[in-house]
């Protein structure tokens, strides 16, 4: 939760004033930072567990273990719907950590803050792909 602390610091949000920060952790002991990053045309904004996942996965690293998530003190701040579908596709398992309403920490797993997430059948193409030698 310190790094995600850490990571909110850097957040762009001009137009909410809700600066969050997420810190993802992986099973080799990387932490990899995310900040929301918001932009005039609103759907165009990226949450910080998204920014996290997504800068983690661009430097090739694998095994999420558990994500933080925080926005101001006190304020809750548990993944949206869009992030826990990001999240669940790398690591259905993974532990998320967030602050409730009074900054309580509160955990949860992916899978049980999206119990019915989407998930195509088909095996998707890339790193998941097994190789046969
Ligand atoms: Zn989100």
């Amino acid at each position: 939760m310190r790094e995600a602390e850490r990571a909110r610091r850097q957040a762009y949000a001009p137009y909410s004033d809700f600066p969050v920060g997420a810190a993802l952790l992986t099973g080799d002991g990387t932490v990899v930072h995310g900040c929301n990053v918001e932009n005039a045309s609103y759907g165009l904004t990226v949450c910080a567990e998204r920014n996290a996942v997504f800068q983690a996965v661009a430097r090739g690293l694998e095994n999420f273990v558990a994500i933080a998530v925080t926005a101001r003190e006190g304020k809750g701040a548990p993944p949206c719907g869009s992030c826990r579908q990001v999240l669940h596709e790398f690591a259905p398992g993974m532990r998320v950590f967030w602050r409730d309403g009074r900054g309580r920490l509160a955990e949860e797993t992916v899978d049980g803050l999206l119990p019915y997430a989407f998930v195509l059948k088909k095996e998707p193409k890339g790193k998941k792909k097994k190789v046969s030698a």
